[in-house]
């Protein structure tokens, strides 16, 4: 079944195919001929992932899932969120996607915090045969004092899930898509999917 995943990461198009398996033919953007910047202005997770699912849809006539993460700290009220990504642009400390910045803003937002509890939780949207679903995935953990490991990307050097003693950045890719965020909400995704024709 092929089907169309609203990303042109290549890194998270190898992660979704090896779960998803080989009964789907995933495809991303760039393969379908998308190639501008579909608008992320909601203020959830789950408005973000809609508005790409039903931007496909509409312009392509396709069927299509998307995701959204956001890092929820549990000090800082669930910040930084929805605006996880550009977490430091938004008070002026660096661009979007500047894990650096970004890592380097939380760390100092929690200076004074006992509790550093977190999650990342991931939504996927999925439009398939006009209806529209949502999954979830939810990992939680802890924000460490400092960066350690040099795995993955974004916030991992700094996020350790819960039951573990080693941060994201010091796991290989198979032993964090197994209990990540992404891992979880795909995994759902792929049980649904696969009852379906
Ligand atoms: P996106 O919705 O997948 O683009 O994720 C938004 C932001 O969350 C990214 O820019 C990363 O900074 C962060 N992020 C998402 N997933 C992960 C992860 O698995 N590890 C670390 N950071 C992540």
């Amino acid at each position: 079944m092929k089907i169309v995943f609203a990303t042109n990461n290549q890194h998270k198009l190898a992660e979704v195919r090896q779960i998803l398996g080989e009964r789907f033919d995933v495809v991303g953007l760039n393969d379908i001929g998308c190639h501008e910047d579909i608008p992320e202005t909601a203020d959830t997770l789950e408005g973000n992932a809609l508005q790409k699912v039903r931007y496909v849809k509409e312009h392509y006539g396709l069927d299509c899932f998307a995701d959204d993460t956001g890092l929820e700290v549990a000090a800082l009220n669930g910040a930084p969120g929805v605006h996880t990504a550009r977490y430091a642009e938004l008070f002026g400390k660096g661009e979007t996607h500047d894990s650096d910045a970004n890592m380097n803003l939380l760390l100092q937002n929690l200076e004074n915090k006992t509790d550093r509890s977190a999650r990342f939780r991931t939504v996927i949207a999925l439009i398939y045969k006009g209806e529209e679903y949502l999954f979830e995935g939810i990992c939680p953990g802890n924000i460490l004092h400092e960066r350690r490991g040099t795995e993955g990307f974004g916030y991992d050097p700094i996020f350790q899930p819960e039951g573990y003693d080693r941060p994201f950045a010091e796991m290989t890719a198979a032993e964090k898509n197994a209990i990540s965020h992404r891992g979880r909400a795909t995994q759902k995704l792929a049980d649904w999917l696969k009852n379906e024709k």
